[in-house]
């Protein structure tokens, strides 16, 4: 896969080194980025800003917040609680940190186009509006969310429903390669793609579907695979954009087999929360063959067939 040139998503957030404490973390340009800007622009720059900044300011009161958050003023009531300096500033994340936003933005595209085509699995009644992006908190250690309680990197990448976002240390990928041996860029974009698969699924209401008579741990199978099967809808869509190849496919695969509950050492069936090795490549496949999330109804399958 090819990723140079590709647009970064904004819809970023860098955490500081174990910033556990919860809050509003994150937002707000770096100083040393405002100031770059600042000079960029110059003087009669700044006044345009100054003055366009105030217009917007009095005659659009509900940019005040967003405008504030850019600045790194205030901040919505919540303590901030900033770690140590920014994780993408050290030298060995600063490529998982363009790579990920990299893949995120590539997320954006291809589900903004699925929702509105409505090419999504439908529950209970609901219409999928329009597709509403998530944000990525890159963070190194620990983590506080604002809506899913507090972290350590040692649970993996993770999304949170309550407030959108997914939660990525940048030394998972170096994990990936050394201990879960699945190495390679596009086992990483899977990831990733497979985090932003959980977020549609809130946004479609799938994380809502009980199915009669299933344990809690079948459920969370069910939602697991889903979210493999739309990482490779996603996986489809932007093969041309981003050069993606048999290789590539070949090491998601993979990772999708080293991840599977069986591979990992769980040999209880009863205890599997996100589906053995085969489950897992057999839902990636689906997704990433038809490029159409309707492919991924797992809540609409019986249980031998997932
Ligand atoms: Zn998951």
């Amino acid at each position: 896969m090819r990723t140079d040139g590709q647009r970064q998503s904004d819809n970023f957030e860098d955490r500081g080194r174990g910033s556990g404490g919860g809050g509003m973390g994150g937002g707000g340009l770096p100083g040393g980025v405002l100031f770059a800007l600042l000079r960029r622009i110059g003087l009669r720059g700044i006044l345009i800003a100054a003055v366009l900044g105030g217009v917007v300011w009095f005659a659009f009161p509900q940019f005040r917040a967003p405008i504030m958050a850019l600045l790194g003023i205030g901040g919505g009531g919540g303590q901030v609680a900033q770690g140590e300096g920014n994780t993408c500033d050290s030298a060995d994340a600063t490529q998982a940190c363009t790579f990920s936003r990299q893949i995120l933005a590539s997320t954006e595209d291809v589900w903004r186009g699925q929702f509105q085509q409505g090419r999504l699995p439908r529950y209970n009644n609901q219409q999928p509006g329009a597709y509403q992006d998530p944000t990525l908190v890159i963070y190194s250690g620990a983590v506080g969310t604002e809506g899913c309680g507090s972290a350590s990197s040692d649970v993996g990448p993770f999304y949170c429903p309550g407030d959108r976002k997914l939660y990525v240390d940048p030394s998972f990928y170096d994990t990936m390669r050394d201990r879960l041996r699945a190495p390679g860029d596009f086992a990483q974009a899977y990831v990733i793609a497979h985090e932003v698969g959980h977020h549609v699924q809130n946004l479609i209401g799938a994380t809502q579907v009980q199915v009669q008579g299933e344990s809690q741990n079948q459920t969370s199978v069910r939602v697991e695979l889903q979210a493999d099967c739309f990482a490779g809808v996603w996986g489809h869509t932007a093969q041309s954009t981003l050069s993606i190849d048999d290789a590539d496919l070949r090491e998601a695969l993979n990772a999708a087999h080293q991840i599977g509950d069986d591979a990992l050492g769980q040999r209880n069936e009863d205890q599997f929360t996100h589906g053995s090795s085969a489950q897992r490549m057999t839902w990636f496949r689906r997704g990433f063959d038809s490029g159409d999330a309707r492919q991924c109804d797992t809540f609409n399958v019986p249980a031998n067939q997932l």
